[in-house]
């Protein structure tokens, strides 16, 4: 199969596991705010994993979340991986790092209250990561810039998510104001032979008016930061000639592998890793 067609099968492969393999689910989110990981304030920006065991337990990190550390462990199983240009490896940890990446820029991966549970709000966490997107990304402007080199991964997986966590309050106050204006907007729907409550349009254009721009922003820069990485870890390995595994093309693998996410990207690049 096609490396392309296969990291776009497999880019929700974390999110399954997460039912079948223990210690999957805390990969994929943070709770920073949890009264819990007080313990992390003690602690410079950035904590290195081994420090936050020490100041918080393990038992603690994995009930309120790893991300930002997953990121850099993902990470570094991919630069292994093009180290010994492994195929399979490759793939499969390149299609893990993506996903990892797009949770990170997901503000509600970033707070105990990722569903809304404790404001009243149950049900915002599909609204912003899933039916926003339905409804407006294909009017999303997605293509972004070339892939940059990141030198210090860990310190940028705590910068995506400490930017993402900022912007939890507007998440929040827009769909009190969105509600505020235009009461629920339930409808009724019927999604695979089950009927759903969900927002209607109206009040989704109105949340996502609201939100300005923050989910296609968000986006946007998920793209750039999988290519980025994906492209930092191939030159952390080496810059291995992947032309044996991978077919050749004349743009670059990391380019058309972005394609998995949907996106559009400009052609004739002048600059090319
Ligand atoms: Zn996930």
């Amino acid at each position: 199969m096609h490396e392309v067609e296969w990291l776009s099968a497999h880019a929700t492969d974390a999110d399954m596991r997460k039912h079948t393999v223990e210690r999957e689910a805390p990969r994929h989110y943070l709770d920073w705010d949890a009264p819990a990981l007080a313990c992390l304030d003690t602690l410079k920006a950035a904590p290195w994993y081994s420090q936050a065991v020490t100041a918080c337990s393990e038992d603690t990190l994995w009930e309120y979340g790893v991300l930002p550390w997953q990121i850099g462990w993902t990470y570094g199983k991919l630069v292994a991986a093009f180290d010994s240009i492994d195929r399979d490896a490759i793939l499969r940890h390149a299609a893990d790092l993506g996903h990892y990446v797009a949770d990170a820029h997901v503000p509600l991966h970033t707070t105990l209250n990722y569903n809304g549970q404790w404001t009243g709000q149950d049900g915002i966490h599909a609204v912003w990561e899933t039916r926003l997107p339905a409804l407006y990304g294909g009017g999303y402007g997605l293509v972004v810039g070339d892939a940059g080199y990141v030198d210090d991964v860990h310190a940028w997986a705590w910068k995506t998510v400490a930017q993402s966590h900022s912007l939890v309050p507007q998440v929040l106050q827009q769909e009190r104001m969105a509600t505020a204006a235009h009461g629920e907007g339930l409808v009724r729907e019927e999604r695979g032979g089950r009927v759903q409550l969900q927002q209607n349009e109206v009040w989704c254009s109105v949340y996502h008016d609201g939100l300005d721009g923050m989910v296609e922003t968000q986006w946007r820069t998920a793209i750039q930061g999988v290519s980025s990485l994906w492209y930092s870890a191939w030159v952390d390995a080496g810059q291995p000639d992947l032309m044996e595994v991978f077919a050749p093309s004349r743009s670059p693998w990391w380019r058309r592998w972005l394609q998995w996410l949907g996106v559009g990207l400009p052609t004739g690049s002048s600059r090319v890793p």
